[in-house]
């Protein structure tokens, strides 16, 4: 007998996990944080490779700007970037890369973080926003684009303009409801608290930048 897969049903799995299983919401720039970082890394490794890329430390950073009167949460980074099928392959489809697995070096020390341990990955972003915005522009090449999505219902992909390589994520906070509270993921100490306890081992440079009105 044949055994077949099950199809991910990208729009339930982000509605559950959304919804339900992170309970850590703050989470979401843990990972936007990482793959930042891990977007530098890859630049950092073709520089070694390719001559036209010469890679100088300072020139890499991540920043993060909260600009609280927008509700605009921003991470940008100076990484490797993002063509129009990178956008299309690697935003498109949920759960498709290794988001789900264990990550051996965020292993939980007290044991209870179980959450921790997973990489929840980029969607986890749609825990504190109603929309996610990215805008990419990819080394050795000419063209931008920006993907935008507010969720389960898909996302649209058109060109801009980016003079520099590298990704900008943008995310419109939600409002605040009875049950929740998101204001606090514009507040400049809330961001430094979060970024102090899960990417205190990032190599690269974390930049802050706080306007509140
Ligand atoms: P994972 O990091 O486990 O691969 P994610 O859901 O966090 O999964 O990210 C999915 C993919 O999207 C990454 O593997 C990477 O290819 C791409 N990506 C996400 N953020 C960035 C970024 N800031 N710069 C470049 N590529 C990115
Ligand atoms: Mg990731």
């Amino acid at each position: 007998m044949v055994k077949k897969e099950f199809k991910a049903e990208s729009k339930r799995l982000l509605e559950m996990m959304v919804n339900s299983i992170y309970s850590q919401k703050e989470i979401f720039l843990r990972e936007l944080i990482s793959n930042s970082s891990d977007a530098i890394d890859k630049m950092y490794y073709k520089a070694l490779t390719d001559d036209s890329i010469s890679f100088e430390k300072e020139n890499y950073y991540i920043k993060v700007s909260a600009d609280k009167e927008n509700r605009i949460l921003s991470i940008t980074d100076t990484g490797i970037g993002m063509t129009k099928e990178d956008l299309e392959n690697n935003l498109g489809i949920i759960a498709k890369s290794g988001s789900l697995a264990f990550k051996k070096e965020n292993e939980a020390k007290d044991g209870h973080d179980i959450i921790g341990q997973f990489g929840v990955g980029f969607y986890s972003a749609f825990m504190v926003a109603d929309k996610v915005t990215v805008v990419s522009k990819a080394v050795g090449s000419n063209e931008a684009y920006k993907w935008e999505s507010e969720g389960a219902e898909g996302y649209t992909i058109e060109p801009v303009e980016k003079d520099s390589v590298g990704t900008e994520i943008t995310l419109t906070i939600k409002e605040n409801t009875e049950e929740e509270t998101f204001d606090e993921y514009l507040e400049e100490y809330r961001l430094r608290g979060i970024i102090k306890k899960y990417s205190d081992f990032i190599r690269y440079p974390i930049k802050m930048d706080v306007t509140t009105s």
